[in-house]
């Protein structure tokens, strides 16, 4: 089976293509070598196929992201080779060694895609994927604790963070205000104003941008009916934007916590 426009050489003969007709393919630029075995069609991922060029498959946040996982805009690829693998260290690349073998499949499998998160890099980063395939039904919750292995006490604390999220800008926010102990929720149902992303003690929503395109005419005044119903109800309405949430983290963060310290989430008419 041919998978994002790449196939085995094994793959390429069960398909009834005899020695020739692959030379054939090669020669013409129909088909080319990415590694022993491996070769790619014109219409092949260019990450998948930038992987096995490196003799590694495609991996960690690389990998969720090509199984339609929300990660933060990519920064660089994560290659990621099997035990005993012998590969070239090239900068500009995440390059992750697994105790398991290469898989069959150009891919690492998902769930070792998001094992490989979670023991590479930060809590942060693995809840974002976590949460993200969760959302997706891509892994049910029992089978998180199969994701994250041996329970060391980092891993209980990120398994106690795990909540409902539609996106990773939700996931960042609210991990960093529970990092900050206050009280927060995710997803909470408020009539009428519908779904929020976050609910900010009882008085501050925080709504988080999760896509780096601009929103559409139409979405705007959505989000402004939204607005005047929440101030119907004596609620106030934070929106972070994405380019807030992943480019200008710190500043956000600070005026987060200046908004904190004013007590603007607790109820006033206590
Ligand atoms: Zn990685």
């Amino acid at each position: 089976m041919e998978i994002s426009g790449i196939a085995t050489y094994a793959q390429l003969r069960g398909s009834g293509a005899s020695r020739r007709d692959i030379n054939d393919a090669l020669a013409t630029g129909v088909i080319r070598r990415l590694m022993r075995g491996w070769y790619e069609f014109r219409d092949a991922d260019p990450d998948v196929a930038r992987a096995l060029e490196l003799k590694g498959r495609l991996g960690c946040l690389s990998g969720c992201a090509s199984y339609g996982l929300w990660v933060p805009a990519v920064y660089a690829l994560h290659v990621v080779y099997g035990d005993g693998a012998r590969f070239p260290h090239l900068p500009g690349l995440f390059q992750h060694v697994s105790s398991a073998p290469h898989p069959r499949t150009p891919v690492w499998p998902l769930k070792d895609c998001l094992a490989q998160v979670a023991q590479r890099h930060s809590a942060e980063e693995a809840l974002v994927v976590l949460e993200s395939a969760l959302n997706l039904r891509l892994i049910k919750p029992d089978e998180i604790h199969e994701v994250l292995g041996h329970p060391t006490r980092s891993r209980i604390r990120l398994a106690k963070h795990l909540d409902v999220s539609e996106s990773g800008s939700e996931t960042r926010v609210r991990l960093f205000l529970r990092r900050c102990r206050v009280p927060v929720r995710p997803q909470v149902n408020i009539r009428p104003i519908g779904r929020v992303d976050l609910l900010v003690g009882e008085r501050l929503i925080i709504e988080c941008d999760g896509a780096a395109f601009h929103r559409s005419a139409e979405q705007h005044e959505i989000d402004r009916s939204r607005d005047l119903a929440a101030r119907d109800l004596g609620l106030d309405t934070l929106r972070l934007s994405y380019r807030q949430i992943w480019d200008q983290w710190p500043e956000t963060q600070a005026s987060l916590l200046r908004q904190i310290r004013r007590r603007k989430h607790i109820n006033r008419s206590r």
